[in-house]
């Protein structure tokens, strides 16, 4: 990833906010890099803008060598599914749907065939420890549970780039670590990772630290 001089801002009837001034910064295949700074200083919206969820006003991103922006809203959606897998603070799990279908729905955008489907869905199932799990709807799981079917299916489309906002945020230690490792060990497995945290401990799992401010990149910090 190379993005060059990203400048996002929002406009409402009121007020212009400036969240990216200027931001540049690369990511190496394979690395795993945190992003932290104070609320507000506009992490969010630059994973927003890696996962093309959200359009900046200027700048350049560079994917695997194409630029990415100025894509339309086919090729953009596109290049999500079959590059990017996104994990939420809040999992973002559909309750009506149970722990083996929230992992499938992916595959099932992506048309893959019904066999395949079931293999794939079983194996991701038992590497996230959920197979005992399969049958039950999110609400019936504890948190860490529900975040390990968020990384499954964020994974189940076998990603090079996962996102991750806030990813143990509502969390409590002991199920934040569980989820900390299976990123460590995706990344292990050579899945590049970005990652926001206001959490020093999480950031320290990852091996590069980029710290911003008021839309900018401040400083820059190995671990
Ligand atoms: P962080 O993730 O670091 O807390 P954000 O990227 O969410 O910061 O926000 C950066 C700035 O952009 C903030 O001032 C925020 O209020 C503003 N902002 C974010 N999203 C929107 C939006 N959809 N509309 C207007 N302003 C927004
Ligand atoms: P399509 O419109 O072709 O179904 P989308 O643009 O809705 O494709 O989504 C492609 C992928 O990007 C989805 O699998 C989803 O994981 C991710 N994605 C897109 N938008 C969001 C969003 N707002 N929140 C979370 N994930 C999103």
């Amino acid at each position: 990833i190379s993005i060059q001089q990203l400048t996002k801002i929002y406009r409402t009837e009121e007020v212009e906010t400036t969240a990216l001034q200027g931001v540049s910064f690369s990511v190496a295949p394979g690395e795993f890099v945190s992003i932290m700074g104070p609320s507000g200083c506009g992490k969010s919206t630059l994973l927003n803008v890696l996962g093309l969820l959200d359009q900046p006003e200027e700048g350049s991103y560079v994917f695997n060598g194409t630029e990415l922006l100025g894509l339309g809203e086919r090729e953009r959606s596109r290049f999500r599914k079959h590059n990017i897998g996104f994990v939420f603070q809040s999992f973002n799990l559909i309750d009506e749907l149970t722990v083996y279908e929230n992992v499938e729905l992916p595959l099932i955008y992506a048309g893959v065939a019904a066999p395949e489907r079931k293999t794939r869905v079983a194996a991701m199932l038992q590497r996230m420890n959920l197979s005992h799990r399969s049958g039950h709807f999110p609400q019936q799981l504890s948190g860490g549970q529900q975040q390990r079917v968020a990384v499954g299916r964020a994974l189940i489309n076998r990603p090079n780039l996962i996102l991750a906002d806030e990813p143990t945020g509502n969390l409590d230690s002991s199920n934040g670590n569980e989820v900390m490792d299976i990123l460590c060990e995706l990344n292990e497995g050579g899945t590049t990772i970005v990652m926001v945290t206001h959490s020093s401990h999480d950031a320290s799992f990852s091996k590069r630290i980029v710290y911003m401010k008021d839309g900018q990149i401040v400083t820059e910090k190995l671990s």
